[in-house]
Order: structure tokens, then C-alpha cells, then sequence
């Protein structure tokens, strides 16, 4: 098990965009179709915006029609966290970074196959690495 990352909010709000700290910190969402990787393709690792542990793998981004970032798949299952969330009169899992806390979506089970899963994740919660 990877150890923890605890920070106060007052840190975070230092090393954060107002909106990535939103997101991640606040449990925000960004509008849809407004986010920087809903319409992006390269071919990398998106990591944790707020302590960069690896989370999700472009080859298995997806379209899904949705405006944010959907995957079908993390990068491995004890990199992420899964919430009940049961806020705005709905029932839903809520994604977040296992390293750290960062809230960075939903999860669904309308994805595609192998897994039907969508992982729907807000773009500010992400910052994109490119594979070398
Ligand atoms: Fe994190």
C-alpha cells in the first residue's frame, strides 16, 4: 500500500488553480465540454493533478458523448478510491485519488467493454503526461 499524502486545505489552496482546488478539494465539478481533455488524444498518463500518482491511461480513454474525460479502466485498481455519494438527491460513486483524497468523479456503469465501466473524471482533477 502506497503511503498517504495528508496536506492542509491552506496548502493545497496554495498549489492549486482556484478550479483544480475546487474540484479535487470541494468535490466541484467542472461544466461539461468546457474541461481541457474531454476532446484531447494524446497518448500518455494522466496524473493526479494535486500529488501526480498515475491514474489513468490515454489507451483507455474513450468517447463517450459525455463532455468530461471518460475511461474504461484505471491504471490499476489500488490507485483510486470508490465513495458512496449520495448528494444532490442521487445515488453515486464517487472516484478519488487513493494517494491523496483528490476528488476527481463519478463512476458509471454505461462504459464500453471490456469493463462497461465510465470512469467520468473532471479534467482540472488531471494533469497529462506524454509517453516518451
Ligand atoms: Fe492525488
Amino acid at each position: 500500500m502506497e503511503e498517504k499524502i495528508k496536506k492542509e486545505d491552506a496548502d493545497w489552496k496554495k498549489e492549486l488553480t482556484p478550479e483544480e482546488y475546487h474540484v479535487t478539494r470541494e468535490k466541484g465539478t467542472e461544466r461539461a465540454f468546457t474541461g481541457k481533455y474531454w476532446d484531447f488524444h494524446g497518448d500518455g498518463i494522466y496524473r493526479c493533478v494535486c500529488c501526480g500518482s498515475e491514474l489513468f491511461d490515454s489507451e483507455t480513454k474513450y468517447e463517450s458523448g459525455s463532455g468530461w474525460p471518460s475511461f474504461f479502466t484505471p491504471v490499476d485498481g489500488s490507485k483510486i478510491e470508490e465513495d458512496r455519494d449520495a448528494s444532490f438527491g442521487m445515488v453515486r460513486t464517487e472516484v478519488k485519488c487513493g494517494k491523496c483524497g483528490a476528488h476527481l468523479g463519478h463512476l458509471f456503469d454505461d462504459g464500453p467493454k471490456p469493463t462497461g465501466l465510465r470512469y467520468c473524471i473532471n479534467s482540472a482533477a488531471l494533469k497529462f503526461d506524454e509517453r516518451k
